[in-house]
């Protein structure tokens, strides 16, 4: 059985984890650069609770917190620059995935010279600075991903750096943080986490550990779709759908993504549609397309969720998502001319042609 498995990331969870594991933070460094987002670490406790650890560990900090939503790479070279300059040597990221990719980005950029037009392509040196990340959404599942995806202007989409210099040291899992989630937020980050793990088992790259560990996230993710749909959340629900969030980035560690994120790239780029929902509104097309193929292809991941046709999925996904944008057929075909390019999308276990990647756009969203 040919079988890969990495993700070197020490992961700690539960409600208090951060003060109660400071010792863990400080074991990281000195002197602390914390990455955020402009408002929600704030607001939702994450950042009170890492400022408690350090200060109880004697660890010095200072906070970049201009992380916007898609970070830009403008955005990771001035929070590199303010690294260096205050002579960080370790990284704590916390928010969503704007900030935690941000931050990874800021510590390879921090410990090495890497000029703009090798960001995305390296080679790197292997050099980068300890990093920590906690997550306050429950999508993304960066904290244990070798991903930053950064807003690319030169390409027109999203692209990502991907390198294992980019698995965090330790991640944090407080499910506290992402009760502040509004019920559309907590949605649309819950579909991409949906999507990580539905890829990810339905990628040419798949195997017996990352397919049981993606078919784990949807069952906790599926499990609640009634909370999704209702818009209201126990604490028990928070927990579920950030254990089933890192299940998703751990799945997507191993395979990556393909088709879904492919094409959602366009949505969020030129429409600025949120990551997860751009998502959302394509998933049920990518899975039709397959199962227009061979109903078997998509058995794997609707069986976790319960179900054995797709329909139920529809239904659930349009009632999460609502009314949809409207796109005119060439804005469509501009991005399916766009997705096509894109190297993730090879492994699919079924390619699609740009023909039949529009096809999928107009499904959704004509
Ligand atoms: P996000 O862009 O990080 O955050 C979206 C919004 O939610 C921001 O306004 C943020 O506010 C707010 N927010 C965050 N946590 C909150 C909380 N606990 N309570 C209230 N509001 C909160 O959204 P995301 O969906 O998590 O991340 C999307 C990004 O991740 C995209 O750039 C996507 O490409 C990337 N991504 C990365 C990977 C990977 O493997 N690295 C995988 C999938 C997606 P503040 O700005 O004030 O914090
Ligand atoms: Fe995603």
């Amino acid at each position: 059985m040919n079988m890969q498995f990495y993700m070197p990331t020490r992961i700690i969870s539960g409600s208090g984890c951060v003060r109660a594991n400071s010792a863990a933070l400080a074991a990281l460094g000195k002197r602390a650069l914390i990455v955020t987002g402009a408002h929600s670490a704030r607001a939702n406790g994450s950042l009170a609770d890492v400022t408690a650890a350090l200060d109880a560990e004697d660890v010095e900090w200072s906070l970049y917190d201009k992380v916007m939503s898609n970070p830009t790479i403008p955005c990771v070279y001035e929070g590199a620059a303010i690294a260096r300059a205050e002579q960080a040597d370790f990284v704590i990221a916390i928010g969503g995935g704007s900030p935690m990719d941000a931050g990874k980005a800021i510590a390879l950029l921090a410990a090495q010279d890497v000029p703009e037009e090798k960001l995305f392509t390296g080679p790197f040196e292997h050099k980068i600075l300890p990093m920590a990340l906690i997550p306050t959404t429950a999508g993304t599942g960066s904290e244990v991903t070798q991903y930053s995806i950064l807003t690319n202007d030169a390409a027109k989409t999203k692209t990502s750096i991907a390198s294992p210099l980019l698995f965090p040291n330790l991640a944090f899992l407080d499910a506290r943080y992402t009760a502040s989630l509004s019920p559309a937020t907590t949605v649309n980050t819950a579909v991409d986490a949906l999507c990580h793990c539905v890829e990810s088992r339905l990628s040419v790259q798949a195997d017996l550990m990352s397919a049981m560990i993606a078919e784990e996230g949807i069952r906790l993710i599926a499990s609640r779709f009634g909370a999704l749909k209702a818009g209201t959340f126990t604490p028990e629900d928070r927990e579920i759908l950030l254990c089933g969030s890192t299940l998703g980035g751990i799945a997507i560690a191993q395979t990556g993504t393909t088709v879904v994120h492919c094409m959602g790239y366009g949505l969020t780029y030129f429409r600025h549609i949120d990551h997860g929902r751009a998502n959302g509104l394509l998933l049920a097309a990518f899975l039709d397309f397959l199962w227009k193929k061979s109903p078997a292809l998509v058995a794997p991941v609707l069986a976790p969720m319960g179900f054995s046709t797709l329909e139920p999925l529809k239904e659930i996904l349009s009632s999460l998502l609502g009314t949809r944008e409207t796109f005119t057929e060439a804005e469509l075909a501009g991005y399916a001319a766009d997705a096509i390019k894109l190297k993730k999308i090879s492994s699919s276990v079924v390619v699609p042609t740009q023909a039949e990647l529009l096809d999928m756009y107009r499904a959704s969203l004509l």
